[in-house]
């Protein structure tokens, strides 16, 4: 099924179908506090790398405007949190000397990389909808591979679970998962 349900019905409908039946039941026993509402987010974006040549000198991009996700995956304040800090670091060295121009250059050198992240996690995700379109990125149906099987280790070893969380919330960078103790876990 490509698109949300409709209706109370169909929403049940759903919920019966998932593998684990907790969210069908909580269903049965709760009550709704409106009607049924349906919110579309059409698509994610991040800017390319040159657009940075295209900008008027010194001008910057911060939060949604640079790099925006679908809420779903409860990342976008983060983001946005840790381009701001970003940003304060860099304008912090002005009081060393270096002049605005370099520091709006290294703030947009820095930026794709601070992103990297969270961006690959959304586009593993997004590109799993069997409705997308378009070319897909190089490397995507490894990233996918891999992360259904942290997702599956995830769901038995705490130690794995507890990697997942911090990279999904972002306080730890992806690279955890190649440590060879939870490769060992993920392919045993
Ligand atoms: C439904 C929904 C749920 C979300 N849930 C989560 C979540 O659970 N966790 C999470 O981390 N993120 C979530 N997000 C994403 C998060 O809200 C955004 O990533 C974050 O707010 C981006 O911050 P921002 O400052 O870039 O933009 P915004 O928060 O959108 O701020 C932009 C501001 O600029 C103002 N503005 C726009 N145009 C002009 C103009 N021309 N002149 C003056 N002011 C203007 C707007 O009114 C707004 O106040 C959610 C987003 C949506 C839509």
């Amino acid at each position: 099924m490509t698109e949300p349900p409709q209706t109370e019905e169909d929403f049940e409908h759903i919920a019966k179908m998932l593998p684990q039946p907790h969210i069908y039941d909580f269903i049965q026993r709760a009550t709704p506090i409106s009607e049924l509402k349906i919110y579309r987010i059409p698509s994610q974006s991040r800017k390319r790398r040159n657009i940075i040549n295209k900008l008027p000198n010194r001008f910057i991009m911060i939060g949604d405007s640079y790099c925006r996700f679908d809420p779903l995956y409860g990342q976008g304040m983060t983001v946005a949190a840790m381009e701001a800090e970003l940003l304060r670091k860099e304008l912090g060295r002005l009081s060393t000397g270096e002049t605005m121009d370099t520091v709006i250059k290294s703030y947009w050198i820095k930026l794709p990389k601070l992103t990297n992240d969270p961006w690959d996690m959304a586009l593993i995700e997004a590109y799993r909808h069997p409705g997308i379109t378009g070319t897909r990125p190089i490397g995507i149906g490894l990233k996918q591979w891999l992360t259904q099987k942290i997702y599956k280790a995830s769901a038995h070893d705490s130690s794995v679970y507890l990697r997942l969380a911090q990279v999904m919330n972002l306080t730890r960078p992806s690279s955890i998962f190649f440590l060879p103790s939870l490769l060992r876990k993920l392919f045993r």
